[in-house]
């Protein structure tokens, strides 16, 4: 078989954990072709954007103590995860390239107090630029034959939307296929780095936070990959965020819809678009736990087996949201209204996660993320108020919701499901701030204050027994 394994942050948070996914690669790896993709070690990401941060304001001294932590804690790493001196030697430098051009870069836009998108991109790469060296140093002293490269090197072309790039599929497919088909068939291990690309001109971009789940995929696609495995440090797709709900289940088949939807409103298990380059191809993708190999973990793929009568398999939530609302009665029966605002919001670049409209038709509600709100809200205000004759009167805006999605094929056209979702709620003494479409029959979505996120997730939790699913 031909198996992308991505790891993420969690899974080379440290020295032994990078062992642990060289033993994975290697065991979980006999007798396939594999691709390893890895994230930056534990939050360095969060680090970067600290520093980035930082920089920008032209801080000096913490900008050296950031440095000096970063450059510090991925030597010691290297030192505990490989032993081999010659590796050692050969990943350490490695290691102070990346290190000397962050320093450089860090540096550079200290002295401005200024940073560019494609700077910050640039300094946001270094996380997997370290991480992934150690990777190769610790498969390359257990007898594997692998090839370091960045995303960029790989073949992944991307815009240059700095900062949430997206990858223009055709070309990287082709880049990305032509560059490690002869590697593969030499019986050599590519160890890529996640999260990363690069433009025509060859500038580094990052594909959003959580983007090495995107590289996995788009690297599955690229050379008709039999899998791609996410490992993680939980046992799967859950039917909700662990965290919020300690008694989720582990579900074990779902389809590229259903885990779609679950990318888009669990934000964290999975990045959204991860599914897009694979769904196509039919190409099934397997969660993991890195630190249970024997388990199955879940697989996303096209008709994924019934195991249960529930329809409902998971309920998610995005907190990070807000809601702008365009108001005018005398939108009332004029065509085309809905359309300027979503033109307005699409050359904004803002991405519209539900709507929802009044059946009188003089409010429309949208849910964006909520560090859009500002953005999208002030481009309305320019674009319509007092452009159209009193067509639209008021914006409005709320950053206090969270969005809660129950999701599962079918959940909006099977009776009874929303009424069992409302009812729960009610019981708990929430209120429903809004109840939206999303796009698709796999979701049924709805806004709360934020403050009752938690309870209304865990309550709609028992309400469709997920606590007792039968996920064996
Ligand atoms: P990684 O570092 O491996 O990329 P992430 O932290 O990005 O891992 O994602 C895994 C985390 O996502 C889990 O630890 C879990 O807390 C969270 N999560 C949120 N929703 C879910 C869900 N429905 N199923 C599984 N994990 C979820
Ligand atoms: N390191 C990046 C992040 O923290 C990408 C990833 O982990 O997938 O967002
Ligand atoms: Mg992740």
């Amino acid at each position: 078989m031909k198996v992308v394994m991505k790891f993420g942050g969690t899974s080379v948070a440290t020295a032994e954990r990078i062992k642990n996914v060289a033993v994975r690669v290697k065991e979980s790896g006999k007798g396939h072709h594999v691709v390893v993709v890895c994230s930056a070690m534990g939050d360095t990401t969060d680090e970067l954007l600290a520093l980035c941060t930082d920089a920008s304001k032209g801080l000096e001294k913490p900008v050296e103590e950031r440095l000096a932590s970063i450059r510090k804690s991925h030597l010691a790493a290297l030192n505990a995860a490989v032993k081999d001196k010659a590796v050692r030697r050969q990943v350490l430098a490695m290691l102070n390239v990346t290190l000397s051009q962050l320093e450089k870069l860090a540096r550079g836009s200290t002295v401005l107090g200024e940073l560019t998108p494609r700077s910050k991109d640039a300094i946001l790469s270094c996380g997997e630029r370290l991480s992934n060296p150690i990777v190769w140093g610790a498969l390359l002293e257990r007898g594997m034959d692998p090839v370091y490269m960045t995303g960029g090197e790989c073949g992944i072309m991307t815009d240059d939307k700095f900062g949430d790039a997206s990858p223009l599929m055709e070309v990287t497919k082709f880049q990305v296929r032509e560059k490690l088909a002869p590697l593969l068939s030499s019986g050599k291990t590519p160890v890529v780095t996640g999260y990363l690309g690069a433009t025509q001109r060859g500038d580094t971009t990052t594909l959003g936070r959580g983007g090495s789940d995107l590289t996995g995929t788009i690297i599955g696609a690229a050379i008709d990959a039999d899998e791609v495995w996410i490992w993680s440090d939980v046992d799967g797709l859950m039917t909700a965020d662990p965290r919020l709900v300690p008694d989720a289940r582990v579900l074990r088949e779902v389809s590229y819809e259903e885990a779609g939807e679950m990318a888009v409103f669990g934000a964290k298990a999975l990045h959204p678009r991860t599914l897009e380059p694979v769904a196509e191809k039919g190409i099934p993708v397997r969660f993991r736990n890195t630190f249970k190999p024997s388990d199955q973990g879940t697989v996303v793929k096209r008709n994924p087996k019934l195991y249960s009568k529930n329809v409902v398999k998971a309920v998610a939530v995005v907190k990070e949201v807000a809601v702008i609302t365009v108001g005018g009665a005398s939108m009332v029966g004029k065509p085309g209204s809905a359309a300027r605002i979503f033109d307005v919001m699409g050359r904004s670049g803002i991405n519209v996660l539900m709507i929802s409209q009044s059946v009188s038709e003089s409010n429309i509600s949208m849910v964006v993320a909520r560090s859009s709100m500002e953005k999208g809200a002030n481009a309305l205000e320019l674009a319509l108020l007092g452009q159209v004759q009193g067509s639209f009167r008021q914006i409005l805006t709320e950053d206090d919701v969270s969005a809660i999605a129950v999701v599962g094929g079918g959940v909006r056209s099977i009776k009874g499901i929303a009424a069992a979702a409302f009812t729960a709620i009610a019981a708990r003494g929430i209120n429903v701030r809004m109840i939206a479409s999303g796009s698709s029959n796999q979701n049924l979505s709805l806004i709360v204050w934020e403050r009752d996120a938690k309870e209304t997730v865990r309550a709609l939790h028992s309400a469709f027994k997920l606590d007792r699913l039968d996920s064996a």
